[in-house]
């Protein structure tokens, strides 16, 4: 089966098709700048990659560059639209609403289009992407996989907040967490390397890229996770702040004389990695600025990692043990640094890290030594795929 994975923001569009039997992709690409002018780079295997302006005035101009993308006699793959078995559709926020993957009817764009409010920079844009898909390939069957599902099995006691019940009632204010593709896919993937069935296992997943996240996962069930409401709870990242005292916010809108919305807008945007070394949201000029003396840079990396350790412990205590930790994403798999930091004087929970091992990046590999009684392992994340899975087992 020819699977599509389409993974929309409000200006971008990122996509894959897969092979579902042999799990290659066969093409991909994305779209820039959507509403604005367009520009597509479209890559098919096996054949040299290209980028050309556009014009895409809104998205269904994106999907259609796609498609074209994929029909193209020379630089295509696709003889007919026909081939397209099905479509999956990232979704950022389910809400309580979608506990699993889904097919896309009516009634479940309605239900995500309820989940609005809880994500309105990613919901909208993700149905504008559905919508475009349906129009132009009306007979194809599409299915939603949501970053919230896997999280849906966290008890209350993880996902309420100490906050008036009401809140809750009335506005769902709880803990969601997000990424939850890839810490699905990832835990499965761990439990595998260790050689236990998920249901054996108590693991953790530590999902670190320009948005982080760490998910502890009990017999194969989030228990846990550190993005709360929103993606902006928990570790430092890139750019947003991660856990602060709520107060700082009224702090600091004071004495600057801020809105919530210049607030928020700090806190999403100027914070986290950014903000702290006054150079780079990115890991790779992190690590440039460390080896250049650059103090800032340091303390930016040391406050990620110091988080990222501190929630290993805090979730090995939630789940009473612990089996195995995964890094993945950008800086998990790449960042040999990050994973000493965050897992050193740890060796009394059972983590001892193999140094020369965790020299590895961006490859499937054991970093803890071989007695290492909590076996430590890099796993590349691979969210398009687990969505192509999601997709063909629904259909
Ligand atoms: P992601 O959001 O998963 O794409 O991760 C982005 C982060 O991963 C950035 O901070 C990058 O510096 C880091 N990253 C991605 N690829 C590499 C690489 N090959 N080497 C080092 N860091 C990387």
């Amino acid at each position: 089966m020819k699977v599509l994975v389409i993974n929309c923001g409000s200006s971008s569009l990122k996509y894959q098709l897969i092979d579902s039997e042999t799990e290659a992709v066969l093409a991909k690409g994305l779209c820039e700048r959507i509403t604005i002018d367009g520009k597509l780079t479209h890559t098919t295997t096996g054949k040299e990659k290209y980028t050309i302006d556009a014009d895409m005035p809104d998205h269904n101009a994106a999907v259609q560059y796609v498609l074209d993308a994929l029909l193209n006699k020379e630089t295509g793959v696709l003889s007919s639209l026909k081939e397209i078995d099905a479509v999956g559709h990232r979704i950022v926020h389910g809400g309580e609403k979608f506990a699993k993957s889904t097919v896309i009817t009516d009634d479940v764009l309605k239900a995500i289009e309820g989940c609005n409010d809880l994500a309105p920079l990613h919901n909208p844009a993700n149905l504008i992407g559905i919508r475009a898909c349906k129009k132009l390939m009306p007979d194809v069957p599409m299915v939603a996989v949501f970053d919230t599902a896997f999280h849906q099995t966290m008890p209350d006691k993880a996902y309420m907040y100490g906050l008036p019940y009401e809140y809750y009632v009335n506005y769902k204010v709880r803990r969601y967490g997000f990424h939850g593709t890839s810490h699905c896919f990832v835990s499965k993937r761990l439990a595998a390397l260790i050689g236990k069935k998920p249901e054996e296992c108590k693991l953790i997943v530590c999902h670190l890229g320009n948005g982080s996240s760490i998910t502890a996962v009990d017999g194969g069930k989030s228990v846990d996770t550190t993005m709360g409401l929103t993606p902006l709870a928990g570790l430092p990242m890139g750019t947003r702040t991660g856990d602060v005292d709520p107060a700082i916010i009224e702090f600091i809108a004071s004495k600057e004389n801020k809105t919530v919305k210049e607030m928020n807008d700090i806190l999403n945007k100027k914070s986290g990695m950014l903000g702290l070394s006054g150079v780079s949201s990115d890991f790779r000029d992190l690590d440039a600025g460390i080896a250049e003396g650059n103090d800032r840079c340091r303390l930016a990396v040391d406050v990620f990692s110091y988080a990222v350790k501190k929630y290993i412990g805090a979730y090995a205590a939630a789940m009473g043990g612990l089996d195995a930790i995964a890094f993945t994403a950008g800086v998990g798999e790449n960042n040999p640094y990050v994973r000493r930091l965050a897992t050193e004087g740890l060796e009394f929970m059972g983590i001892t890290l193999d140094e020369n091992a965790n020299q590895v990046r961006g490859e499937e590999a054991r970093i803890s030594t071989a007695d290492s009684p909590v076996a430590v392992w890099v796993v590349p994340t691979n969210e398009e795929l687990a969505i192509a899975r999601e997709t063909v087992a629904l259909i």
